[in-house]
């Protein structure tokens, strides 16, 4: 090791670079951002092949002058904060002065950018952090950045690229987010020349998730606006029944910033954890306003995360939050607290940890006592109350007694035929049908063993097998359905289009484009007896999205099967008829592993008659 020295400029960039520009969607965050501080009311994204080749943002701000236009590129150079104190209550995206320079170390950059009332702009070339090229030039008012050939001069960035289409996604959802806390800012995103987000300026964050996520989606979430004691919240949650397999529709903003924040997830997770079944994901955009002076933006470079000064205060108020919205939704019967006390141990119930209960319970008890009343309910037998909510556990024709709505049940289709079948009540071979026990497992007596049996996994092992050797033979065949069901992709999903059809006609479900983001369903597998279409084609279409690129087309398809396999099981909860159990387990025992679900899970528990007799002290 030689000397200490001061790194160059260039050097220092480029490690800035390297906690800033993760990936062509960090640009355009980043550069969207200074648009945004510049006051801009009309941005314009345009990228090419996932950004890796292209990013152009063009906007109406304010511009900057010559002057200020060959400082931005320096390091630290910032107009946003000038001293220490400034760094307490920050009120724009950017005070870190790093953006600019960072990015133009890494690739080939020109900005045009020009005043108000000036007649003249200015022009910069930089090429790797190295100003090539400057020039006075006439141009519009706002300023226009090209950041081409991102990370040429660092290729071990460039190799860390994913594919188009995910980096793609990356900067879909960016934008989105970005227009979500700016409807009165016009956002628009061009890809490879098509317009995938055309965001006009509108009053109200409603009609912006209208128009990026579709009609569907915006009449399936209910909108909340309150002041709490820490934070004023403006939240969409969405509906039980209109969840996600994943997190991507969870989404907190704090002052307007796009944030990750464990403490905020972790406060969706326990509210919803005993309302959705497992795997199930709620609907949440929450616009969180806090005084700046309660947080700390500067803990992370790209400003994904942020600091609160008082944790509990606010997942406290986050978590009231998201149990009013359920409240409001309608399906949970709101009792009069003054009648009926809950006591304390129901609230266990609902799975909130002891500190939030003292928290939360004295200032709102009527939503903590309903939400476990109605749990409590939910465990017995569902009440005869409409508006309720009714879990996917619980049995196909009651939901469908439930849905009122005539027509949302024939879209929604719930299909249910009886099966012809011809095998004796009790007995499949050798082994003894002896009991169902809450209408999950089917206990089965062998000559030496009692076994305990998941009728919902032992379902999906037998669909998924099944599927599996329809293709292997040489393809799944498909019935029609006599009412087409209708699904709608959001932006990302769109551009994988062709993909989704294709992939899934290899599994026997025939989809056709019908305008917009709007698919048609007119077929599926013929193996699929049971479950709701819309949700098994929605669940599929996310994965494909989830794990585009990450897995090879096999496994893909692969993991496709046995989601189609999971969502048309039979479900735990749902009742069956004997004829229904011996045919479950004629076929269970047909299979190539009836011990395992394809994701590992036990489908069959054992218990000997020898550890019987043991636990009862008879040997
Ligand atoms: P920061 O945003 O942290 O201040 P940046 O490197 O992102 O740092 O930008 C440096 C400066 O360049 C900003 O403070 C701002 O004055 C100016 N600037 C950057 N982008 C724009 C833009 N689109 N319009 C007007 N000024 C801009
Ligand atoms: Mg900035």
């Amino acid at each position: 090791m030689g000397k200490i020295r001061i790194l160059s400029d260039n050097i220092a960039n480029k490690i800035a670079a390297g906690e800033v520009v993760e990936r062509p969607s960090s640009v355009v965050k980043e550069l969207v951002e200074n648009s945004i501080d510049a006051e801009s009311t009309d941005i314009i994204i345009e990228v090419k092949n996932g950004g890796k080749d292209l990013i152009r943002i063009i906007d109406n701000g304010i511009g900057m002058s010559y002057d200020d236009a060959l400082l931005s590129l320096e390091r630290h150079a910032t107009s946003k904060i000038s001293s220490v104190r400034d760094l307490e209550s920050i009120n724009t995206f950017g005070f870190r002065g790093e953006a600019l320079p960072s990015i133009a170390s890494v690739s080939i950059m020109e900005m045009i950018t020009q005043q108000k009332d000036e007649l003249e702009g200015t022009r910069i070339k930089i090429e790797g952090g190295v100003i090539k090229d400057v020039t006075r030039i006439g141009s519009a008012t706002g300023t226009r950045i090209t950041v081409s050939n991102l990370f040429y001069n660092v290729p071990a960035r460039k190799k860390f690229l994913k594919s188009n289409a995910t980096e793609l996604d990356h900067i879909i959802k960016y934008v989105s987010w970005a227009s979500l806390a700016y409807p009165n800012i016009s956002f628009k995103l061009i890809s490879n020349d098509r317009v995938l987000i055309e965001a006009r300026k509108c009053n109200t964050v409603l009609e912006r998730i209208y128009t990026l996520y579709g009609k569907e989606f915006a009449d399936n979430i209910v909108e909340i606006e309150q002041e709490f004691e820490t934070v004023k919240i403006h939240a969409f949650v969405g509906k039980p029944n209109w969840t996600r397999t994943n997190r991507d529709y969870q989404m907190f903003f704090l002052n307007k910033r796009p944030i990750r924040s464990n403490l905020l997830n972790s406060a969706v997770g326990v509210v919803f954890k005993t309302i959705l079944p497992k795997g199930r994901y709620p609907i949440v955009i929450m616009l969180i306003e806090i005084d700046p002076n309660e947080i700390d933006v500067n803990v992370h470079p790209a400003k994904w995360e942020v600091r609160f000064r008082d944790e509990r205060a606010v997942y406290s108020d986050v978590t009231r939050c998201l149990l009013l919205a359920i409240q409001n939704q309608g399906y949970i019967p709101s009792i009069d607290v003054s009648v009926s006390n809950v006591p304390s141990q129901e609230i266990e119930n609902i799975g909130l940890d002891k500190e939030l209960r003292t928290d939360v319970s004295p200032r709102e008890p009527q939503i903590e006592s309903s939400v476990s009343k109605f749990l409590n309910r939910q465990r017995t037998t569902p009440p005869n109350i409409s508006h309720q909510y009714i879990p996917r556990e619980a049995k196909k024709t009651e939901r469908q007694h439930y849905n009122q709505d005539i027509s949302d049940l024939l879209e929604r289709q719930i299909i249910r035929q009886e099966k012809e079948i011809s095998t004796e009540m009790e007995t499949v071979g050798d082994i003894n049908i002896k009991a169902r026990l809450f209408n999950t497992y089917i206990v089965v007596e062998t000559e030496n063993d009692v076994l305990f049996i998941d009728q919902h996994i032992a379902d999906e092992r037998i669909i998924y097998e099944k599927l599996r050797e329809q293709m292997q033979k040489e393809s799944i065949p498909s019935q029609g359905l006599l009412l087409p069901v209708t699904v709608e992709l959001s932006l990302s999903q769109n551009e994988l289009l062709d993909t989704i059809i294709d992939m899934l006609k290899n599994i026997g479900f025939e989809l056709e484009p019908f305008g917009g983001r709007t698919v048609i369903v007119h077929s599926i597998p013929s193996l699929i007896q049971r479950g709701d279409v819309k949700q098994i084609v929605s669940d599929i279409i996310d994965q494909i999205l989830d794990s585009f690129g990450k897995l090879d087309r096999l496994k893909l398809q692969d993991e496709i099967l046995i989601t189609t396999a999971c969502r048309s099981a039979i479900q735990s909860g749902d009742s069956l008829t004997d004829a229904e159990v011996a045919n479950l387990i004629k076929e269970l025992f047909k299979t190539e592993q009836p011990y395992l679900c394809p994701h590992g899970r036990p489908i069959i528990v054992k218990m000997s008659k020898s550890e019987l007799d043991q636990k009862f002290q008879r040997k």
